[in-house]
């Protein structure tokens, strides 16, 4: 996108500065403006990168982007998936639909990460907010209580920002991190993946259009899924150092996919090779310095994850920066950012892990061993609901209770039950009483309601039991953050 004619100078202060405009920065100023928390987000590219990333935002994302306004222009950018499959070529191990999820996003959203991306910076800007772009943060130096920034700008000049607090939103190769020397330890297995966006034609339909499909046979393995605008994505080990061609992509579906004689390749759109890294960064804050999105945590691609988490880290640390900054809540809660997003990352990291391990397993025993455990994993009362839960991220929480069907403080509460209120706290009463608006809290009628319930404004449960009472709930409000030990 180019950059407007007339672009507003670079502030000198701000409340927050957010390093990055990819999704989880966008999602971060564009959460903090609907807030109205000043900040000031820069990147150093003129404008979105092209290339092959994130191709789907799976229903979780989407009930987060819900809350910040931008679900519903996205869902029409996009195409509908259904959800995700394992395959031995045309035997169907395991299928994992999200028709039944409890979500009012039962699908997986197919679009590309710069569709997303120029959405939640079109929204940014309806807002009123911007992205400051060409310009490059070189690093900071401690300015009690925020730091001093130093950014390049497109004339090449540097400049400095104070800011109170510091996002490093900057991708895996994040400075924001390395200039706070938090480390990033992990892995980086070896094997070279091939990724290409392709058109692909076949009369017998062998090709999925609707579920992101896992091809693991003997010949190895090979993920197939469907993208926004009728293209596909394939994934699969690399078979040299250089972007495969057409030839080695109809190669790789014949031998691997689909068992079809008419699949043609008519146009290969991108293609590519890549590493996986598999990292989590130490600490999520340092001080006043936040990490989020890549900066913070990268693993394999497979299950469609990583842009994902970084819209609800984002999630996570906007309505935290409003509270402290706005004095409704003590500097500490600032602390359960990384207390609350560390574990999903790890989680995370560890989960995508052990599926790249089984899909690329090369001793074809232990492969059809694997594929007679994933189908009769898919008949076992359970599985392929947690499978489907897991993919969708409709499991994340930050409570370590088991679920027993009562309210569990920290479990993530489906907006079906108790509606979105955008970045409100939302008070939900089994009674038409107050409804409306209350400062940051918005009361919502949910009829059938055993107690009051109390939810965050980034969608996880809060308290149950409290009062009914708007003006008591605020004034109570404190006692129910995630740092209190009593809740
Ligand atoms: C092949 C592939 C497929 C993928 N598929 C999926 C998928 O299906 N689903 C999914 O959820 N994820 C997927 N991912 C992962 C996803 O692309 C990343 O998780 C996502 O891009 C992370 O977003 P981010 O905002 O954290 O960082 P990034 O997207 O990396 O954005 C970082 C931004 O920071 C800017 N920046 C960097 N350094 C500086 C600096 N010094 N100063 C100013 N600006 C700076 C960059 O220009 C960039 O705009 C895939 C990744 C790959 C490689």
């Amino acid at each position: 996108m180019a950059p407007s004619s007339i672009t507003p100078a670079l502030p000198t202060t701000t409340d927050v500065l957010i390093v990055g405009a990819g999704p989880a920065g966008l999602a971060l100023a564009a959460s903090l403006r609907q807030l109205g928390v000043d900040h000031v987000l820069i990147d150093r590219y003129d404008e979105v990168q092209p290339g092959s990333k994130a191709a789907a935002i799976q229903p979780r994302a989407l009930e987060y982007l819900d809350r910040i306004g931008v679900a519903d222009r996205l869902i029409q950018a996009g195409d509908r998936g259904r959800g995700f499959r394992l395959h031995d070529r045309t035997q169907t191990l395991l299928s994992a639909s999200y028709d039944n999820l409890d979500t009012p996003y039962p699908f997986v959203l197919l679009i590309s990460q710069q569709t997303t991306e120029t959405h939640l910076l079109a929204h940014l800007e309806e807002l009123g907010g911007m992205a400051h772009r060409g310009h490059k943060f070189l690093g900071y130096t401690p300015d009690f209580p925020g730091v001093a920034a130093t950014i390049a700008g497109p004339d090449g000049v540097l400049r400095s920002i104070s800011a109170r607090y510091l996002v490093g939103c900057d991708g895996v190769h994040s400075a924001v991190r390395t200039a706070t020397g938090i480390g990033f330890p992990g892995n980086a297995p070896e094997q070279l993946f091939a990724i290409a966006d392709i058109r692909v034609n076949s009369a017998s339909g062998a090709v999925p259009k609707e579920d992101t499909t896992f091809f693991l046979s003997a010949a190895g393995m090979l993920l197939v899924s469907p993208l926004a605008g009728g293209l596909h994505r394939i994934v699969g080990p690399a078979q040299s150092p250089a972007a495969p061609t057409a030839a080695e992509v109809g190669r790789l579906l014949t031998e691997r996919g689909p068992r079809s004689d008419d699949i043609e390749v008519t146009e290969v759109v991108s293609a590519s090779n890549y590493r996986i890294q598999e990292r989590v960064a130490e600490r999520f804050s340092e001080g006043p310095v936040f990490l989020a999105g890549d900066a913070a945590h990268t693993h394999s691609p497979a299950g469609g994850q990583g842009m994902n988490t970084g819209i609800q880290d984002a999630g996570n640390l906007a309505w935290k920066l409003h509270a402290v900054l706005t004095g409704l809540a003590p500097v500490a809660l600032l602390d359960t950012y990384h207390d609350e997003r560390h574990p999903i990352a790890a989680g995370l990291v560890a989960f995508t892990s052990q599926f790249a391990k089984l899909a690329n397993l090369r001793d074809p025993a232990e492969g059809e061993l694997r594929n007679r455990v994933f189908a009769a994993a898919a008949t076992a009362p359970g599985v392929t609901e947690w499978i489907t839960t897991k993919l969708a991220q409709l499991d994340l929480g930050y409570t370590s209770e088991p679920d027993r069907g009562l309210p569990r403080v920290g479990a993530r509460v489906s907006p079906n039950a108790v509606p979105a209120t955008g970045l409100h706290w939302t008070l939900a009463l089994d009674q038409p009483d107050h409804t409306g608006e209350h400062g940051v809290l918005a009361v919502r009628h949910v009829p059938g309601l055993e107690s009051p319930l109390l939810v965050r404004p980034d969608g996880y449960l809060a308290a149950y039991g409290v009062a009914s009472e708007p003006e008591k709930v605020l004034d109570q409000l404190s006692s129910h953050l995630p740092m209190n030990p009593t809740r």
